[in-house]
């Protein structure tokens, strides 16, 4: 076999077999094949796309190239989620102990932030004391114990993903549906949970930015679950602005804890409530409904804060960070306020110049070994189609001393598009749809 005729097959819009993709991933992962033939495979897979065959063989052969992490030691249903990222998407840390209140395990390798988006794990720490970083026997005894374990990623999954991705990156590939579909998924089916579901999140503030690509993404990716007899859910998600009112490590955490008390942000806890559901219903313990119903009680007669309290307590926090936030979560004690200068509607936000601006402040990475301050974020008092009067404010900054301010407000300005006229499309939809697998819809 010779990865010319591989790429000339895919260059002619001929379907590549298993032998041929498994031929050109192991021989990239071992260096056996070079950058540019792997860059122009990828350039014509970009213009001919993978078949539902192809991205499932690519999922596979991905997957196989490093670890598998076997929850089966885990009693009860294991249920996981993925979210494509947005901006002030803190969900993990509230979902979980809502999931885990009706009795479905969460079990969750998570990631940390780069570039606009954050990740749960930088988020995670910004309660004192919590471990991210948890042998193979903590993982799977609190797990067991809580019901919920969330740790930063470990070993060594998806390897040739890892080598791709980072190819694609400088090839102008990263773009093409069955390629982010294959390797999302060659992650997430890494780990063996009894369900998934993907928030796939469209907008200013997401890599999807329309509606039609999130489906097909989701589409793509339902198929290749099906493959694996894996109960999916895709839920295309609103990332046309921040998602609740906080961006920032300990400021989103702080959000998290109002949201499973029941004094979350609408949209945000609107999410939480449709994900925790859908996420119950793949355990097959409970349905979407009853979930639903369940959750809002559970969240009234706090069972999910104390859950939240035991999770925390087992992974080394201090568990009165959720009766108390403020008290225990280090928040910038400086702040500045970013004011409107004209009166009008807010009619557009670039979202992902939000998630910079708060990157700038401290808050994210722009390359992966820099440091990050936890205390340092955005509250965001306006949203899309809100009324703003001159001199009001539209966001707070939290900062430190290194913080770039002049950057932030900069980009805050570039983000905001304030117009005379009352805005009349806006979609202010929390949730855009819901795929299913062929079987269930
Ligand atoms: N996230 C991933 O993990 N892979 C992609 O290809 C794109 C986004």
């Amino acid at each position: 076999m010779r990865a010319y005729d591989i790429i000339k097959n895919k260059r002619d819009a001929k379907e590549n077999t298993r032998e041929e993709i498994e031929f050109m991933i192991k021989g990239y992962l071992e260096n056996l094949i070079p950058d540019y033939q792997v860059s122009s495979w990828l350039m014509a897979i970009f213009f001919h796309h993978l078949s539902e065959e192809e991205s499932y063989n690519l999922t596979d052969v991905m997957l196989k190239s490093g670890d598998i992490i076997d929850l089966s030691k885990i009693t009860g249903k294991k249920i996981d989620k993925h979210s494509t990222g947005g901006v002030g998407d803190k969900t993990t840390i509230a979902i979980a102990p809502m999931v885990a209140s009706l009795g479905v395990k969460i079990a969750k390798l998570s990631g940390r932030s780069l570039g606009h988006t954050g990740g749960t794990i930088d988020k995670l720490e910004s309660i004192p004391g919590f471990k991210t970083s948890l042998t193979t026997q903590e993982f799977f005894e609190i797990a067991n114990n809580v019901g919920i374990v969330v740790s930063g990623q470990t070993g060594n999954i998806a390897p040739a993903d890892k080598k791709l991705y980072s190819l694609r990156d400088s090839t102008a590939t990263v773009e093409e549906l069955s390629l982010i579909a294959s390797s999302i998924m060659s992650k997430k089916l890494a780990i063996t949970s009894d369900g998934i579901l993907l928030d796939i999140k469209v907008g200013s503030g997401a890599f999807m930015k329309n509606i039609e690509d999130a489906k097909e993404l989701g589409r793509i990716m339902l198929k290749i679950a099906e493959r694996y007899n894996k109960n999916t859910i895709a839920l295309i998600t609103n990332m046309d602005q921040p998602l609740g009112e906080n961006v920032g490590n300990a400021l989103e955490v702080m959000e998290a804890i109002d949201t499973i008390k029941g004094k979350g942000p609408k949209d945000f806890s609107e999410l939480c409530l449709e994900i925790s559901s859908h996420m119950a219903s793949l355990s097959g313990i409970i349905t979407y409904e009853e979930a639903k119903k369940k959750l809002i009680e559970n969240i009234e007669n706090g069972i999910v804060k104390e859950k939240m309290k035991e999770w925390i307590k087992a992974q080394g926090g201090k568990e009165e960070v959720v009766d108390d936030p403020s008290k225990y979560l280090n928040i910038a004690p400086k702040t500045l306020e970013f004011k409107a200068k004209e009166q009008g509607y807010i009619t557009v936000i670039d979202t992902e110049k939000i998630g910079l601006a708060s990157m700038v402040l401290g808050a994210g990475r722009q390359k992966k070994e820099d440091t990050i301050d936890k205390s340092v974020g955005l509250t965001i008092n306006k949203k899309l189609g809100d009324k703003v009067e001159v001199g009001e404010t539209i966001a707070k900054l939290f900062i430190s001393e290194k913080s770039d301010v002049d950057a932030s407000l900069k980009l805050l300005n570039e983000a905001y598009n304030i117009s005379k006229e009352r805005p009349k499309n806006i979609n202010k939809n929390v949730i855009f749809d819901v795929l299913f697998s062929d079987e269930k819809s």
